[in-house]
């Protein structure tokens, strides 16, 4: 049986920032993932010619300062990114505004929204701050990590405004700004906040929003191949600070003794190892250990949500070629909500990306929140329950797109439609549940981990900011934690 100092179980972003700090630290590392390449939510997959990545697709947090360059950094890693100059284009109806950073258009569009913005994009840069100078402290003697997180935190507490927003919601923050009554402006808010804080402004907490709200300000980018290159190119730098990366391993439970992880048990063997990261939520945690959940976790206030409807098309290369931006945020006209096709997110490869798609096309993924119950409904009712489900949702997903992208359905030669239970066969993510958990409140939602001495969760069910950026954050804070006990 080998041993190593830490075992990581999974290669989403989560597991392979762990990986990578801790082999630059001189930690013996091994990484077991059970697909066959890292990057679980934010990796690209190749088939028949196009690179599609499978649900993340904007990168963010890579500027100077942010979270992203940092771990470059940490890592001696270029990112190949290409910085994008509109984030995306937002269109409900016959508005049409391509969300760039200083918000020329939002703010012709809505100007009664400058006070608002102002005071979000202040707060935000306060929080970036915060963020940056939080990784400042990554690898200080504790002592001294207490006395510079005193001195980062002294600006926020100093900031009543920021003090006041954290117990409020947005709702309550629009209201302040007499934007409540204001619908489109409201919707627009409802939308932004639906794919960055997996809840909208009568849920969302505000301080949570001032940087969910920032995304298009905060150089947002793509990258060559895909975002899934960022996943490689950490990976590879597991290998190259001594790690092991084990690819189409999938771990099968966890053996206990007493209150640790003896052994990581896989298809292929046994492991042991101090310390064990499992990349995932207290669920999956459950399932590995053979337990029940704990009653009053999985589920409440706080808790993950939202999956995933999801379109993989090749579309030729000319049908998004009038749009400001490869990027669309797309409503149906006059719908009441935001999930279930009523709101969709593209994204189109560049064009001049030739290794994402065949020549003259282009590789897209589309996305739309979708609940997970019906989805297991009709997987265990029959095949053709589920096949038919999933035909019901690629017409009505289409017929959004026809709707701004005129000629899309007729443009594609290549459509796979993924849904809660691709992503729960893919990612192993419990019920196929994505994009992490609710932001309706300050605190993370308490994760169970059975009283394990040496057990760390990573990724975005256990830190809030759910993007590769802010599961970077949370996985760094927690090998911080951790490089302790070894
Ligand atoms: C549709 C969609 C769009 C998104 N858009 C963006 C975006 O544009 N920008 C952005 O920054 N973020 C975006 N996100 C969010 C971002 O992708 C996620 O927050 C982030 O990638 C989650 O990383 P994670 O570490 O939590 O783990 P995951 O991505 O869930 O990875 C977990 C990994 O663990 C592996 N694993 C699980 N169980 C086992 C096991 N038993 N044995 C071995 N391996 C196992 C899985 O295969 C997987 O690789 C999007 C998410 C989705 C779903």
């Amino acid at each position: 049986m080998e041993n190593h100092d830490v075992i990581i179980v999974g290669g989403g972003i989560g597991g392979l920032v762990a990986g990578g700090l801790l082999a630059r630290s001189g930690a013996r590392v091994l990484l077991l993932e059970q697909g066959v390449h890292v990057g679980g939510c934010a990796a690209t997959f190749s088939h028949r010619g196009y690179r599609f990545d499978a649900g993340a697709t904007i990168g963010c947090g890579f500027h100077p300062g942010g979270p992203m360059h940092w771990l470059g950094e940490q890592l001696d890693i270029q990112w190949p990114l290409r910085p994008l100059p509109v984030a995306w284009e937002y269109c409900d109806g016959d508005v049409c505004l391509p969300l760039d950073p200083a918000r020329h258009t939002l703010l012709q569009q809505f100007p009664e929204s400058r006070g608002f913005l102002q005071e979000q994009a202040e707060l935000a840069d306060s929080l970036w701050e915060l963020s940056e100078c939080l990784l400042t402290l990554y690898g200080q003697w504790r002592m001294r990590q207490a006395v510079s997180l005193g001195a980062c935190l002294l600006p926020g507490i100093k900031n009543v405004r920021l003090l006041r927003l954290a117990s409020m919601t947005v709702a309550q923050w629009l209201k302040r700004h007499r934007l409540d009554d204001n619908k489109a402006f409201s919707r627009f808010i409802d939308a932004q906040l639906l794919i960055s804080a997996q809840t909208t402004a009568a849920n969302c907490n505000a301080l949570f929003a001032a940087l969910a709200l920032d995304l298009p300000r905060r150089s947002p980018c793509v990258f060559d191949g895909g975002i899934g290159t960022v996943a490689e190119l950490i990976s590879q730098a597991i290998g190259k600070n001594g790690g092991q990366v084990c690819c189409g391993e999938k771990v099968q439970s966890f053996t206990l003794h007493g209150e640790r992880i003896s052994e990581v048990v896989t298809e292929k063997g046994s492991y042991r190892a101090q310390e064990v990261v499992l990349n995932g939520s207290d669920m999956t945690l459950a399932s590995l250990l053979g337990k029940e959940p704990a009653a009053g976790f999985g589920d409440g206030p706080g808790r993950a949500a939202w999956s995933a409807f999801i379109l993989h098309m090749g579309v030729e290369n000319t049908i998004m070629a009038e749009r400001p931006g490869d990027h669309l945020q797309l409503l149906r006209p006059e719908s009441i909500g935001l999930a279930e096709g009523d709101s969709i997110f593209i994204s189109a490869s560049p064009m001049t990306d030739a290794t994402r798609a065949p020549s003259g096309k282009r590789a897209i993924t589309l996305s739309t929140h979708t609940k997970v119950d019906p989805w297991w409904l009709a997987w265990r009712q029959s095949q053709e329950a589920y096949r038919s489900l999933k035909a019901e949702y690629t017409e009505r997903v289409l017929n959004v797109a026809e709707g701004y992208v005129p000629g899309i359905r007729q443009g594609m030669d290549l459509c796979l439609a993924g849904s809660p239970v691709t992503y729960a066969r893919y990612t192993g993510r419990h019920l196929g549940l994505v994009g992490g958990y609710t932001q309706t409140q300050l605190r993370a939602p308490k994760q169970n981990l059975y009283g394990l001495k040496n057990c760390t969760l990573v990724g975005d069910s256990s830190f809030p900011g759910q993007s590769v950026a802010g599961v970077t954050v949370g996985a760094t804070m927690a090998v911080d934690a951790l490089l302790r006990r070894l």
